[in-house]
């Protein structure tokens, strides 16, 4: 792990003890000889790639899931022998790197499979996975046709390996099944046409693993959102059969006290005028960090109670209101436990009109990842 000195008390805290109790609990869940692939996409859904990757793999993942090819090489730089599954697409570029490096990537074009055979002097086996779009709509074959036509290709290349086949559901995290029954009916027939079963059949996001037909787990399940303690949508969350911990703190300290006199106003355009004498708190923390000004009104706990944010969130700063004079220094938790208190990211992801993916991953880099219980 990198240890560079931060001098700004503003930081996230991973929990990586919890990130392996929810891990163990997922694993519980699970048929017999189902594997975990972790999904370490986007630096972890900005929880920290490596540290959390380690974590999951201590815990019982057996295979790392990054979205892109530069994910991918950074994974294989700190786990020499784990596998590892690109899920997006992959330039051509990158044939090289994955047969040398042993990356699984994923494939849905015959014109790339092509492509991809006239890279010279490749010395390893390349291992694919076919993408179903059965009905999500992103990337992937549609119908048999284009899937065997598919196969063929990567059959007709000397080592070249169909070593899985997936797909991903778009509404697996809701109540009403009709999309995905139709999703689930198509992949399978795709799946019943290869004149092979390959390694490796995948399907389930979290969703689908904790609240669906346990047969959707196939081979394996891509495990995201909810290794770091967090449910897909509320429907999940109504029905998980276990219960999973946020892993996530954000904590900074207060920079600055004043006494607001009545009549007085603080932030860009004077938004908020105190309307009796009142102490203000400011935050060594804005929207550069990820505290995007939406959040302007969401409350933060000090001394273990909650207060607001008042006036505009500035690019670094912002203030909050406090019934009392507390000290520079101060603990201030943004997110997460203090005192008999918690915010959580789904909090965060309300007040802000979107989803708990989206909070975590825009926390920016400027936002030191720190861990505990490694
Ligand atoms: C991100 C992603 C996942 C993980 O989904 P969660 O809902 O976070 O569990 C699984 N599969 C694919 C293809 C993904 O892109």
């Amino acid at each position: 792990m990198e240890h560079t000195q931060q001098y700004r008390p503003t930081k996230a805290i991973i929990d990586l003890q919890t990130i392996r109790d929810n891990v163990h609990n997922l694993r519980s869940y699970l048929q017999e000889g189902v594997q975990i692939i972790a999904v370490v996409k986007a630096n972890a859904y900005g929880h920290g790639d490596v540290a959390v990757a380690s974590a999951a793999l201590q815990a019982g993942a057996g295979i790392l899931a990054v979205a892109t090819p530069d994910e991918a090489v950074r994974m294989r730089q700190h786990f020499p022998d784990v596998g590892i599954l690109v899920l997006g697409a992959a330039p051509i570029s990158f044939v090289r790197y994955a047969t040398d490096h042993k990356i699984m990537l994923t494939v849905f074009s015959t014109e790339w499979v092509k492509q991809a055979r006239s890279v010279q002097g490749l010395s390893k086996p390349l291992l694919l996975h076919i993408k179903v779009d059965s009905g999500m709509g992103r990337i992937g074959v549609t119908s048999n046709e284009q899937l065997l036509e598919l196969y063929e290709e990567i059959q007709a290349t000397e080592d070249f390996i169909v070593d899985g086949i997936f797909t991903h559901f778009a509404t697996a995290d809701e109540e009403d099944t009709t999309y995905f029954d139709k999703q689930v009916v198509l992949f399978k027939e795709l799946v019943n046409a290869l004149p092979i079963k390959p390694r490796l059949v995948h399907a389930a996001n979290t969703a689908t693993a904790l609240v669906k037909d346990a047969a959707l787990q196939f081979d394996a399940v891509r495990y995201g959102i909810s290794l770091y303690g967090l449910a897909p949508s509320g429907y999940v969350a109504d029905l998980l059969p276990f219960p999973i911990r946020q892993a996530f703190s954000l904590q900074t300290e207060i920079v600055h006290v004043k006494k607001l006199k009545a009549g007085q106003s603080v932030g860009y355009g004077a938004t908020y005028t105190a309307t009796a004498d009142c102490y203000i708190g400011t935050l060594p923390i804005g929207y550069a960090d990820g505290m995007i000004r939406k959040l302007g009104g969401q409350t933060v706990l000090v001394g273990g109670e909650r207060c607001p944010i008042v006036g505009r969130i500035c690019m670094d700063q912002c203030m909050i209101l406090m019934p009392r004079a507390y000290n520079i220094g101060e603990l201030v938790t943004l997110l997460g436990a203090q005192g008999n208190d918690f915010i959580s990211i789904d909090e965060w992801a309300t007040k802000c009109d979107t989803i708990n993916y989206e909070v975590p991953c825009i926390i920016t880099s400027r936002v030191p990842r720190t861990y505990i219980n490694e």
